[in-house]
């Protein structure tokens, strides 16, 4: 339906950010369906969460022949990645190329937030009101938001006094952050701060690490690419596309059915060995049931503590570091360039703020309970309002005026992480309740794309103006994601992002599906094979 509404732009298709799901939909709706869509992007330029995560450090912790498109084999020959984990600035330089090749960026608006968007029953349309003071109306609406892009600045109380500088690393000074000589503090050990950690120890005078929680991590083993290995990326493109979509996590490898129990100690540990020596994600893959059973994940766990207390020499850091109170992966585990041994250079010292927490910012520096450590920079490398924190934060309001902060008081529900009941036509890229974070995520945006598309191809094909989730089938859906996630140890990390339990306030819901990316796109294909069941779709 066209819209009447006078200084109002009708479009066919809104898509909230320009990452790569934003530029992938935009892609196919424009190009496969002949669409009249905008993007719409608050950043200066594509690129989503790599375009706001310059720390030092950034770097991908999937490889990099598996962190890419595999949708068109012209883009996947035109580009090479240099490194087996990319950086930051490689990782930009793939996004503009991605967005230079399909000619994307005439239909993006830069520099521009939606503020809000409604739906309106009479019409059926969403109104979107953008930060220029525009309005629009499209029939759709995506929202491409990314998973992790709220940052979660802790309110600690103080901040505003400190006299020196600070930054959330998902929102770095495009000047950068000069270390050179100064006293630094770091507060955060997820995968942010141990990839920023030995960086900024290289340049500060003095690097103060707090640590709330100490952390798992597998060396990462990067190095620089083989022609060899570009070679069978752009030969065997096929393939690796094959095996990501046949895989749990959406990786480039296959998780070892064996239990980790069912194997002598001997031959254990020389697995263990082996997969240390390679580096990377795939330590987690070495046998099934690590992430099923506490005994097995045990077994991994005491592996990778063994490793943290023969590396850091100080045995009262070695302590702290390797006193870690969740099972191995039940947070994502991250990946590292020399993060535990950076603890042995004079200039780090790591101060435990589980037993002397923060109590103040002030103007000199940071305070707990025990201490002051005065500094000139803090970083705080402290997360994000993940999941749900970019989706609340737009105003986005469906069936009569409903606000999506009520609709999800307890927690999101949706009907496989791609729709809300009551919110119709609006579909999530990598919502809650898909797969997302717990995966590799450019196949499942790939997927989410082109599911996406598919289901506007037929509902164009076949006369339906309105599609949407369906209340009971959402219900079943949520139950589902809860099962699956407490047939795995993830629920065991209470302090985890996964569920919410790094916000204040934020409903403790484990969010992302974690059946398996395999299994969860079969569930995704019958649905649409079935004319969409779970669904109401409308005339
Ligand atoms: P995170 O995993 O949520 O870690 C945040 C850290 O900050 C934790 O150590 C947390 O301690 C601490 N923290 C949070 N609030 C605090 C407070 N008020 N006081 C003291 N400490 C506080 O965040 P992240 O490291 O940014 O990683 C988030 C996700 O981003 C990763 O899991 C990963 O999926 C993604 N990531 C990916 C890459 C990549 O290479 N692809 C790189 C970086 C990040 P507690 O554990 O005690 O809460």
């Amino acid at each position: 339906m066209k819209d009447t509404q006078p200084n109002t732009r009708h479009l066919d298709a809104i898509i909230v950010g320009a990452g790569l799901s934003g530029m992938y939909q935009l892609l196919s709706l424009r190009d496969k369906l002949g669409m009249n869509v905008k993007v719409f992007e608050a950043a200066a330029g594509v690129g989503g969460t790599w375009h706001h995560n310059r720390y030092p450090g950034a770097r991908c912790d999937s490889e990099s022949h598996s962190y890419m498109f595999y949708f068109s084999k012209e883009l996947v020959q035109s580009w090479e990645w240099t490194e087996r984990y990319p950086q930051q600035p490689e990782i930009q330089r793939y996004m503009d190329h991605v967005a230079d090749f399909f000619n994307l960026r005439p239909d993006m608006v830069f520099n521009t937030r939606v503020n809000a968007a409604d739906y309106d029953e009479a019409s059926k349309l969403w109104r979107v009101h953008t930060s220029d003071g525009q309005s629009w109306s499209a029939t759709y609406l995506i929202t491409a938001v990314g998973c992790l892009s709220s940052a979660n600045v802790p309110a600690i109380e103080g901040l505003d006094s400190f006299q020196g500088q600070w930054a959330h690393t998902s929102a770095w000074p495009a000047e950068g952050i000069d270390f050179k000589g100064k006293r630094v503090g770091v507060v955060g050990t997820g995968s942010t701060g141990i990839q920023a950690i030995p960086v900024i120890a290289a340049q500060a005078g003095h690097l103060t690490v707090f640590q709330r929680t100490a952390n798992y991590s597998i060396p990462a083993r990067n190095a620089p690419l083989t022609e060899e290995f570009k070679h069978y990326v752009k030969e065997n493109a096929e393939d690796i596309r094959q095996l990501m979509n046949e895989t749990t996590n959406a990786h480039c490898f296959r998780i070892d059915p064996r239990s980790a129990l069912e194997v002598s100690e001997q031959e254990r540990n020389a697995v263990y060995e082996a997969a240390w020596a390679k580096g990377g994600l795939q330590f987690r893959a070495t046998f099934g049931d690590l992430l099923k059973d506490k005994t097995a994940n045990d077994t991994a766990a005491e592996f990778i503590k063994t490793k943290i207390r023969q590396v850091v020499k100080d045995p009262q850091t070695a302590a702290l570091l390797s006193d870690i109170d969740h099972p191995f992966a039940a947070k994502r585990p991250p990946i590292d360039s020399h993060y535990f041994e950076t603890f042995n250079r004079d200039n780090v010292s790591l101060v435990d703020i589980r037993s002397h927490p923060i109590e103040r910012i002030t103007a000199a520096g940071i305070q707990t309970t025990q201490a002051q450590y005065d500094l000139d920079v803090i970083v705080f490398a402290t997360g994000f309002d993940a999941m749900t924190g970019s989706l609340l934060r737009m105003n986005i309001s469906g069936r009569q005026g409903l606000p999506l902060k009520d609709a999800w008081a307890a927690g999101p529900r949706t009907y496989l992480g791609l729709q809300i009941p009551q919110f119709p036509n609006m579909f999530t890229i990598t919502g809650p309740g898909s797969p997302s974070v717990l995966c590799n995520l450019p196949p499942q945006i790939e997927q989410h794309v082109n599911w996406i598309t598919a289901c506007i191809a037929y509902m164009r094909d076949n006369g339906i103006s309105q599609i949407e989730a369906d209340e009971q089938a959402s219900d079943d859906w949520v139950q589902q994601v809860n099962e699956a996630a407490n047939a795995t140890l993830l629920p065991q990390a209470h302090h985890s992002w996964y569920l919410g339990a790094n916000v204040p306030g934020k409903p403790r819901v484990f969010m992302p599906y974690a059946g398996g990316f395999a299994r969860y796109r079969g569930i995704c294909d019958e649905v649409a094979a079935s004319q969409y069941r779970g669904f109401h779709l409308h005339r």
